[in-house]
């Protein structure tokens, strides 16, 4: 079975909204994931794809050091098949 990192991102997103929310930042945005996935690549992890993301966002905690302890907050909410079931 494919691990969840290692699955294939354009299987995951396209055709999906990709919406990312950060609390810290205050901030929440909302993608298309088939252009997401032509922009970055069918390659890049999910991981990864949240990385640029917030670097995009200006997110940059989520990438900086943190010597206490404080990140970013830059996550996915509710990928793809959420129980609203939106289209
Ligand atoms: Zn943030």
């Amino acid at each position: 079975m494919p691990r969840y990192q290692g699955a294939r991102l354009s299987a995951q997103l396209n055709g999906h909204k990709v919406r990312v929310v950060c609390i810290r930042c205050k901030l929440r945005r909302q993608y298309d994931g088939t252009a997401l996935v032509s922009r970055v690549g069918p390659g890049v992890s999910l991981p990864d794809l949240l990385t640029r993301l917030a670097v995009g966002l200006g997110c940059d905690l989520n990438i900086s050091p943190t010597p206490n302890g404080i990140r970013c907050a830059l996550h996915y909410e509710e990928l793809g098949a959420g129980p609203e079931g939106q289209r």
